[in-house]
């Protein structure tokens, strides 16, 4: 029998936040993923259980002992819009677990069947959407993205219904919390300050222990959420990841990547670029993402303004100022994210780099080249060779004038020591990633696994994304970007 050590201090701390509800119990669950190293991670012992007793587990059809399944209470702003009464309609948390790191990390099923936050949902997933979130989340992990991670995903044997029949899946996802902007909108909503004070009170102890003595507990932790938020974002950006619904009950207050549903990445570098089918006006278009977690933040901070201040005039007044240090946080993260990329080690002046940087994107956009490949090509580039780079430009006079400037800056910042110049190539490919999950492969080994039970090219292209940066040449009909007709004409969709 599988062990977990858990210790709830969700379920302990904060009743009425929630709703107790068991999982679902399914017909016949097949195992289809294990996490065994993040398992490990977790220290949960599974060694001595059979593939057949971790399906029965995952499946939710036997608890480990110790697991208190709740359905967590949330909020919303969903494209703007709000929602006051979200929550966990198809998942539960089953417990908490303090890692090797000395971390606590949440346990949760998706897909688990109904609780008494589903409104008019089953409280079901399917295969693919599962397994898209085991693919993403890996990928991202591997780039050094804070994100949940999914520890095992079960077929259930069932149908589930959307436009189309489609096998039955629950998920487990392990997360540093699954406290939402939303979560503090809910209790909000509800005028219910004393619960959004314990809320803000289990978040601090859980996330910024060290602010938990402070005088502006509130206003640190709006700002510490800020802080997690921008660097986030800033990572994002940089590797190109569009999430895709970004809607406040979707925005972790740890700071991790969390929901993995339209979420999609940018092949060409095209700023305004949204996937997501329900995203008509592109609300969440891949530039629009730092305005947006500005705008999720100012939802939060609205939350939190009685407990920041009794005078209402000066909590706005603060509030608003550590809003708007989002911006510049940001954009200093983003920046320094930017230089690792285009290979410069030392900060020099601020106004050049951005210069720099700007108008090297400006060139990747002008000529929609492809961004995973530019940066990578950049890196050779380095090296002398900027031929590889050079193809990917119709007309490369642009590129070449951008390139004297790089080198200068570059000759600038190694003072004339050739090592570090040598050097620079390798340390640009440690950054800039020879693969991302690429769009078409994903959806390739999701149709495979879905609608065929072949987990072949599923488990491939997850071995190969968990090692982003190394240039694989059997690999490379992975890393390639997409025909130019697919990416024109993908949609997403949310995982319902
Ligand atoms: P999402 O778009 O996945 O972030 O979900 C938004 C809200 O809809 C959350 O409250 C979910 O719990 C709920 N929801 C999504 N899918 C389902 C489903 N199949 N059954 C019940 N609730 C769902
Ligand atoms: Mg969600």
């Amino acid at each position: 029998m599988a062990r977990f050590v858990f210790d709830n201090s969700y379920a302990r701390d904060l009743p009425g936040f929630y709703a107790p509800c068991p999982p679902q119990t399914v017909r016949a669950p097949h195992l289809l993923f294990l996490n065994q190293a993040l398992a490990d991670e977790l220290h949960l012992d599974l060694d001595a259980d059979a593939a057949q007793a971790h399906a029965e587990l995952f499946a939710g059809n036997a608890l480990p002992a110790g697991a208190a399944p709740i359905a967590q209470a949330y909020a919303g702003h969903q494209f703007g819009g709000f929602s006051p009464q979200l929550g966990d309609g198809r998942a539960l948390l089953i417990g908490e677990v303090i890692d090797r790191h000395g971390r606590r990390r949440d346990i949760a099923f998706k897909g688990s069947g109904r609780t008494p936050f589903s409104r008019n949902g089953d409280g079901k997933a399917a295969v693919g959407p599962m397994l898209r979130e085991v693919l993403i989340g890996e990928a991202m992990h591997a780039l050094g993205i804070p994100t949940t991670r999914a520890l095992a995903v079960v077929a259930t044997g069932e149908p589930v219904q959307r436009e189309t029949v489609l096998p039955g899946a629950v998920l487990t996802r392990v997360a540093a919390s699954h406290l939402r902007v939303g979560t503090f909108e809910y209790f909000a909503a509800r005028d219910d300050i004393e619960r959004v004070r314990r809320l803000a009170d289990y978040a601090i102890a859980r996330h910024d222990p060290d602010i938990a003595g402070s005088a502006t507990p509130y206003l640190d932790f709006l700002r510490a959420a800020i802080r997690r938020q921008a660097t986030l974002v800033a990572q994002w950006m940089q590797v190109g990841f569009i999430h895709g619904v970004m809607n406040t009950d979707n925005m972790s207050i740890a700071g991790e990547t969390i929901d993995y549903g339209p979420c999609a990445f940018l092949e060409q570098y095209v700023p305004e670029r949204a996937f997501s089918s329900i995203d008509t006006h592109g609300r969440y278009a891949y530039r629009n993402q730092p305005g947006i977690a500005q705008w999720n933040l100012a939802r939060l901070a609205e939350t939190l303004l009685p407990l920041i201040d009794a005078d209402q005039k000066r909590a706005v007044a603060l509030a608003t100022a550590a809003i708007e240090e989002f911006p510049p946080l940001y954009r200093e993260r983003w920046l320094a994210g930017m230089r690792d990329k285009l290979g410069l080690n030392a900060t020099m002046a601020d106004d050049a780099d951005s210069a720099l940087i700007d108008d090297w994107l400006a060139l990747l956009e002008t000529a929609q080249v492809d961004f995973t490949l530019a940066w990578r090509r950049l890196a050779a580039a380095a090296e002398g060779m900027a031929e590889p780079l050079r193809t990917l430009f119709a007309d490369s006079a642009a590129l070449d004038a951008w390139l004297v400037r790089w080198q200068t800056r570059c000759r600038a910042e190694d003072g004339g020591d050739g090592r570090t110049a040598a050097r620079r190539g390798e340390r640009m490919r440690s950054i800039n990633p020879w693969l991302i999950p690429r769009n078409h492969r994903v959806e390739e080994a999701l149709a495979a696994a879905s609608d065929h039970g072949d987990l072949g090219p599923f488990n491939a292209l997850l071995a190969a994304l968990r090692t982003p940066y190394n240039e694989t040449p059997a690999r490379q009909h992975l890393a390639d970007p997409a025909p130019g007709e697919f990416t024109a004409s993908y949609r997403t969709f949310c995982g319902t």
